[in-house]
């Protein structure tokens, strides 16, 4: 390291802006600037994040660190009670210098930083600037996502023919969201090797250093060529399947990197629309990718900031229940579906997009679970879990916490729709078809539960009156309520 007399500047780069070209590293100088990552005690308490998210966090951390050396940058990774003790304890040993880093990705890191005065570039790991989604959140009468959407195809011209959607839709879901077929061929999975800092950390943290999620940019652009060659034509088609054969079906699994700066949105997208105009992958699969990464991805990003920091608080439905036993254990439940989710995300902190919507949220929100319970597991656990992006898909999408901001109407399901894109009700204890009696499926129950419960707040959605139809034809409704209670009691004691 250079005499500290020559270092004119300390840049500090959180565990989820990694990228030598993003960021406050657009700005970083070899000579002058010593770049400084600080490893919260907070962070790394093992009794709030589960081992594999840390495990993902530290790890790249580590790499990112060794790559920066490697490239010829100053260095120091700091070990301190919080980021903000570790900033002062740099500063105070660089005395004079300024602290430099780019807009943080979430509220409270923003303002402790701000607090001790560091000054900011902006943050551009997203392809929506702040400003220009506040212009459109303000313009709108309600947050649609599928406006932002085509918003976004235009202002970036991407699947466009002129001012038209490429192919003449600007949405193919129709095509898309099929169940798999039964004895489907898998793709085998990629499998990441482990260098000595992963296990290193793996040890630290008293665990085995498994093969899934990638620590170094390497990993991550190979993950990305191995979803473009193996998935992506089937991506769409699938997007919605689940399976207790496999944990990822044709997911990209592209979350924690894009998440923690290993990968730029921009480069998926460049990389997702060449591989399209090879010709072999079809529109609905690639319209589905990429409304995911500049649509939805972008979107939530936006609204974390638009609606704001209290939005997280928000408790419309007045749902108060403790987190239920089985999401911390999975023994707590005779649910095949949850049994197998909740052992997934213990072995790997991640399920894709359905599991999560229609499984663990459509269960937190049926059972009247307190959505800031919910939250902090998920935030938790998953390894690609951050403020930004936890925040609204729970609150808002999830848990319909936030009385309809962001979503027309709550995503509740019964059980027919998990057996309809599964297979996990084959064996299980519950018929997802019954309602009443032992053997009822206890999203069945709960979701007629549900309606009636909440039928202030949603029975005169226009987007609901199928359902509500649906209630009022129940003949046997009070053996629903009566079984109703016995479930949430079961759930309570985990033993349903
Ligand atoms: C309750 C709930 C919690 C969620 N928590 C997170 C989270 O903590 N972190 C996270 O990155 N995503 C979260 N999502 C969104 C989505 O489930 C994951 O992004 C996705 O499952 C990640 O797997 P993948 O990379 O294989 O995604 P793919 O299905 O391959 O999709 C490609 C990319 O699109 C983006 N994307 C798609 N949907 C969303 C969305 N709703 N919000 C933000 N980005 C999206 C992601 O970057 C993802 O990598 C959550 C969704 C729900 C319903």
């Amino acid at each position: 390291m250079p005499h500290p007399k020559s270092l004119r500047r300390i840049i500090y780069i959180p565990f989820d802006h990694l990228n030598l070209s993003h960021g406050a590293m657009r700005y970083a100088n070899k000579d002058e600037d010593l770049i400084v990552l600080v490893e919260s005690q907070r962070m790394v308490d093992p009794s709030v994040f589960s081992p594999q998210r840390l495990f993902f966090l530290l790890s790249s951390a580590r790499h990112f660190q060794l790559e920066l050396e490697k490239a010829g940058f100053n260095t120091r990774y700091i070990k301190a009670p919080t980021t903000v003790e570790g900033i002062k304890e740099i500063q105070r040993e660089f005395e004079g210098l300024q602290v430099f880093a780019a807009v943080q990705s979430s509220f409270r890191l923003q303002a402790s930083l701000e607090s001790i005065g560091v000054k900011f570039c902006e943050n551009d790991f997203f392809l929506t600037k702040r400003t220009l989604f506040r212009e459109w959140a303000e313009s709108q009468k309600s947050f649609l996502m599928e406006n932002f959407y085509r918003k976004q195809r235009a202002r970036l011209n991407v699947l466009m023919d002129g001012a038209k959607p490429l192919g003449g839709q600007w949405n193919f879901d129709k095509e898309n969201r099929e169940p798999l077929p039964k004895n489907y061929a898998w793709t085998p999975y990629l499998k990441h090797s482990r260098d000595t800092i992963d296990e290193e950390v793996a040890t630290s943290l008293g665990i085995e250093a498994r093969d899934v999620w990638a620590t170094t940019r390497h990993g991550a652009l190979e993950q990305l060529q191995n979803f473009l060659e193996n998935h992506f034509a089937e991506f769409g088609r699938y997007e919605d399947a689940m399976s207790s054969e496999n944990w990822a079906v044709h997911h990209s699994l592209l979350s924690p990197y894009l998440n923690n700066g290993l990968l730029h949105p921009e480069e998926v997208i460049e990389a997702a629309l060449k591989k399209f105009e090879e010709g072999s992958i079809p529109i609905a699969s690639c319209e589905a990718f990429i409304r995911q990464i500049i649509g939805w991805r972008e979107y939530i990003n936006g609204m974390y900031w638009h609606l704001g920091e209290k939005y997280k608080n928000q408790n419309e439905l007045a749902s108060s229940r403790k987190l239920l036993p089985l999401f911390n254990d999975p023994s707590k439940t005779e649910m095949n579906c949850l049994k197998f989710i909740v052992s997934d995300i213990d072995e790997r902190g991640w399920v894709h997009h359905i599991p999560r919507l229609m499984v663990l949220s459509n269960i937190a929100l049926l059972a009247e679970v307190e959505p800031q319970e919910f939250l902090t597991w998920m935030r938790n656990t998953f390894v690609d879990a951050s403020d930004w992006v936890m925040v609204p898909n729970v609150i808002g999408m999830g848990m319909h916490a936030d009385g309809g901001q962001m979503m027309t109407k709550p995503y509740v399901s019964g059980g027919a729709y998990i057996s309809k894109m599964s297979n996990y009700c084959t064996g299980c204890k519950y018929d997802p078809k019954k309602r009443t009696g032992e053997d009822a499926c206890p999203f069945t129950t709960l979701y007629w539960n549900f309606l009636d419960a909440n039928s202030e707040n949603f029975s005169k959605n226009h987007r609901m009156a199928q359902q509500y139809a649906g209630l009022k034809r129940l003949s046997d409704f009070p053996d629903v309520k009566e079984r109703a209670h016995q479930v949430l009691a079961g759930l309570e004691k985990g033993k349903i």
